[in-house]
């Protein structure tokens, strides 16, 4: 591997940027500010996640439907089953359509707090791989739908993780988006899993920039995500210090995305957080720049 040279010399590789919906009017003009930043990169799609509950669910499609509105930006919509009937998320996604949303994130979702294991509600889609075949029932949508180079952390097995995100493609899902991960040859070793498997659809590498180490490393403990000890070790005594974080999140993630540009992989997804400006930052040493409106 050649390092910074090989990736300079490389074309600028397809993007795409995840959104939460905001919570206040500062949350909302930060996350107006961060869209704005980086829309002249031109991602593939910007997607906006999906809570639990009535008001959070209500902030996605107000946030979905203000890109359609004031944007030249492709947006992706995330819609979870768990906790409603399917006539109710079918409802969503036939609005997402006649509002001109063509692409949906299908994702199960997590149990709410209180509930130890996850159950499927009586009249939903039981896991994320129904609610793509819904999906697909009620309209042409693209559909992308999360894998885990780490594994789910409530599989039965590893192999049983693979085999359904195989199904989940097979229902009609075009794209997989990681959870994010640090250690990339954990991710290159789940691709050669994948494609034994049989999967040949894009699997697009989720990229979470650090900014705040202490609150990452309690994140992913939840979400299955390894934090490798060379990690601990870069951020170590940083606590105090965001702004030589933000370097060190910015040259730990930049090497990230070398690493798998130089392992031939042409397409990646970042966690914002709505934050831009490590984002930008990574995005243009991979090649992207900003396009001129025409
Ligand atoms: P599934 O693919 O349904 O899998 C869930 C688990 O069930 C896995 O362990 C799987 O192996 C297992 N499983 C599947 N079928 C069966 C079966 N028949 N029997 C037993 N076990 C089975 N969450 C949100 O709430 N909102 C979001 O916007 C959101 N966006 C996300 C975006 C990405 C890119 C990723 C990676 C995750 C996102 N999540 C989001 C988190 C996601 O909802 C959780 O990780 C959830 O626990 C699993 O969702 P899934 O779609 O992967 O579920």
């Amino acid at each position: 591997v050649d390092g910074l040279p090989q990736l300079a010399a490389q074309p600028a590789p397809a993007l795409s940027f995840e959104f939460f919906p905001p919570r206040t009017e500062a949350l909302e003009a930060q996350l107006w500010s961060c869209i704005r930043r980086l829309e002249p990169l031109a991602p593939r799609f910007v997607s906006v996640t999906y809570g639990a509950g009535g008001t959070t669910q209500a902030r996605t499609h107000a946030t979905v439907a203000r890109i359609v509105r004031e944007t030249r930006l492709t947006p992706a919509a995330h819609l979870t089953c768990v906790g409603a009937p399917r006539a109710e998320v079918d409802e969503v996604a036939r609005a997402y359509w006649e509002a001109g949303v063509r692409h949906i994130v299908a994702l199960r979702g997590d149990p709410p707090a209180g509930m130890a294991q996850y159950e499927a509600h009586p009249e939903g889609y039981a896991y994320a791989v129904d609610l793509v075949a819904g999906l697909r029932r009620i309209a042409p949508f693209e559909v992308s739908v999360a894998a885990y180079p780490e594994i789910h952390p409530t599989a039965l097995s590893a192999d049983h993780d693979l085999d359904n995100l195989k199904r989940k493609i097979d229902a009609g899902a075009t794209r997989a988006i990681t959870q994010y991960f640090f250690d990339s040859a954990i991710f290159l070793r789940f691709l050669d899993r994948a494609l034994a498997a049989g999967i040949t659809v894009p699997i697009v590498p989720g990229i979470m920039p650090v900014s705040n180490f202490t609150q990452m490393r309690k994140f992913s403990a939840m979400c299955g995500a390894g934090v490798p000890d060379w990690m601990g070790r870069l951020f170590e005594g940083l606590e105090e210090d965001a702004e030589t974080r933000r370097m060190v999140a910015a040259v730990v993630a930049a090497e990230q995305v070398r690493l798998l540009q130089a392992n031939g992989i042409d397409e990646f997804h970042f966690y914002t957080l709505n934050r831009p400006d490590l984002v930008y930052a990574i995005a243009h040493i991979l090649g992207a720049r900003p396009r001129r409106p025409d």
